[in-house]
């Protein structure tokens, strides 16, 4: 890992990224492990890049924004849905105690379980099938995240899966714009804010 790159990656999401725990989860979550290797020269840019399987990894930016959002404190357990890379799922792993994390595309997960292996993160657990069904096994989560985008609403049965107190953030589609929904369960209630745009594959169910 080049850390004159990962500190350049850090210094330019400091200026929107506040949350200390995230910007050192950044740092530390190897990047150019979950690349592919014709990319490797790009793996610390702050952008979004192919991995196959018509799928992208996250921008570095919307995936510590989305970590943020969460505010985990270390001893949570989130799910993750679209596995992807495995990218978005080892920072979670920093963040939180246990990562459960779904991905519709077999071959993604497989090489994802490789990559999370490669940098060393142990506590992500990885299941085939779909994401917007949630993982009812290991429910209640204290934190979702969703990496593909929902149209109109957030699948009703990640919200069931959530535990009290719970927050949940997805980018949500609506009248051709998508932004990133932020959703809390509190006493009870459902309260959801809508926020920045942005721009992820659809979440295909
Ligand atoms: N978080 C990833 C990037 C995710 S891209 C990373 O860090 O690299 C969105 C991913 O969601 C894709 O891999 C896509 O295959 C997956 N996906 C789309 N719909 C899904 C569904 N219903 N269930 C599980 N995965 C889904």
């Amino acid at each position: 890992m080049s850390t004159a790159a990962s500190e350049r990656l850090v210094r330019t999401l400091r200026r929107h990224i506040f949350d200390e725990r995230v910007l050192a989860a950044v740092a530390a979550v190897p990047r150019d492990r979950f690349v592919p290797r014709d990319l490797l020269p790009e793996a610390w840019e702050n952008i979004p890049l192919p991995i196959g399987a018509g799928q992208t990894i996250s921008q570095p930016l919307v995936v510590a924004r989305m970590c943020e959002l969460l505010e985990l404190e270390g001893h949570e357990r989130v799910l993750d849905v679209g596995t992807g890379s495995g990218y978005h799922a080892a920072l979670l792993a920093r963040l939180a105690a246990e990562v459960y994390s779904i991905e519709r595309h077999a071959a993604l997960s497989g090489r994802a379980a490789l990559a999370l292996e490669a940098a060393g993160v142990g506590n992500v657990t990885l299941a085939v099938g779909d994401g917007s069904l949630g993982l009812p096994a290991h429910a209640p989560y204290d934190a979702i995240n969703v990496a593909a985008a929902a149209r109109r609403r957030i699948p009703p049965a990640l919200i069931e899966q959530l535990a009290p107190g719970g927050r949940l953030v997805a980018p949500v589609e609506e009248r051709g714009e998508q932004r990133l929904a932020l959703l809390r369960v509190h006493g009870g209630e459902l309260r959801v804010t809508r926020l920045e745009r942005v721009r992820f594959v659809p979440l295909r169910s």
